[in-house]
């Protein structure tokens, strides 16, 4: 079984500022992380490798310092690490970096076996777009579950994988065939540390580094700013509202009276609101379906 993990180095997020004047993102100083998603998507992997054998290949594309993140993968596990960075991939959208992952993926296959599984994150705390696993699916034409909270089974023999997804009001239990791509939620394990002894090893461990030729990407008007048809066109951080929330005292008040006067300021707030709800139907379900 071999499995590759997306994972994305990330400004943390807790720590980022905007300018206040060129409201762009202010990111020196401001310590990285691996996306916090991809951290279930590498234990889940993990965990899958161990019980049934096989491999993990942790996948990034971004400049050179993401190698940091890389090494914290190894430190918990993971058997081999690509880099992907080059100029060519500066700029990347969605769209650039699925193609480039999507590629660097089959260039995996070529070393290391044929890729049985696909694990990235729900999204990332930065870019925040979720698209990226979807898209990485269907350049390569992949079975694909997003939103999964477990894997239940992967069935070697059979070639199915089995997975909890999380959807609106309840959970669906799905299967496909491999090979897939799974995007995992958060909270859905719990990631191992890595030892000291695991620290060192990875710490001299040697990262495979690709360029876009070496991964054998030569459609280069994919990459990058020329294959990202999006535009940023504006970043900047919401003026903080002047108006004070409204304080409702409680002690010692009968629970109908706090009601009544929070009901009483909502309305005052938004006067549209009282008018909306006067307006609604107020027929019940059992009227309205008889
Ligand atoms: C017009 C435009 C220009 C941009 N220019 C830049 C730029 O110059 N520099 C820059 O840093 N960003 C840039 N970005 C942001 C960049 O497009 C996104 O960071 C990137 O495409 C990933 O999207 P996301 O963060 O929303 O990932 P999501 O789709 O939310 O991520 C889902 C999962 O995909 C995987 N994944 C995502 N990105 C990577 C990655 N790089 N490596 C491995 N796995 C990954 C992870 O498993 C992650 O959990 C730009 C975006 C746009 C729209």
């Amino acid at each position: 079984m071999h499995i590759v993990v997306c994972i994305k180095q990330v400004p943390d997020s807790a720590q980022i500022r905007v300018h206040p004047v060129t409201n762009t993102i202010m990111r020196q100083g401001v310590p990285t992380i691996i996306n916090p998603y991809d951290l279930f998507a590498l234990e889940e992997a993990m965990r899958i490798r161990d019980e049934i054998g096989g491999s993990v290949t942790v996948l990034t594309m971004g400049p050179p310092m993401a190698e940091d993140s890389l090494r914290k993968a190894l430190t918990f596990g993971a058997d081999r690490a690509v880099l992907l960075t080059d100029r060519a991939f500066a700029g990347s959208d969605t769209l650039a970096t699925s193609f480039a992952l999507a590629q660097a993926i089959g260039k995996c296959a070529a070393e290391w076996g044929p890729v049985d599984l696909v694990f990235c994150g729900k999204q990332t705390i930065d870019g925040d777009t979720a698209q990226v696993g979807p898209g990485i699916a269907s350049r390569l034409e992949l079975n694909q579950f997003t939103y999964v909270s477990k894997v239940v089974e992967v069935d070697v023999a059979g070639r199915s994988l089995t997975v909890h997804r999380r959807a609106e009001g309840g959970v669906q239990v799905l299967q496909t065939a491999l090979p897939a791509l799974v995007t995992m939620l958060e909270g859905t394990n719990e990631i191992r540390r890595g030892s000291i002894q695991s620290a060192l090893t990875a710490a001299a461990a040697k990262i495979t580094v690709w360029s876009a030729a070496e991964a054998g990407i030569t459609e280069l008007t994919a990459c990058g700013l020329k294959g990202s048809p999006t535009v940023v066109k504006k970043v900047f951080a919401p003026t903080a509202r002047s108006e004070k929330a409204a304080k409702i005292a409680s002690l010692g008040r009968p629970a109908s009276d706090v009601a009544a006067e929070l009901i009483a300021t909502i309305f005052a707030a938004a006067p549209a609101l009282e008018a909306d709800l006067a307006n609604a139907d107020h027929r019940t379900y059992e009227e309205l379906i008889p």
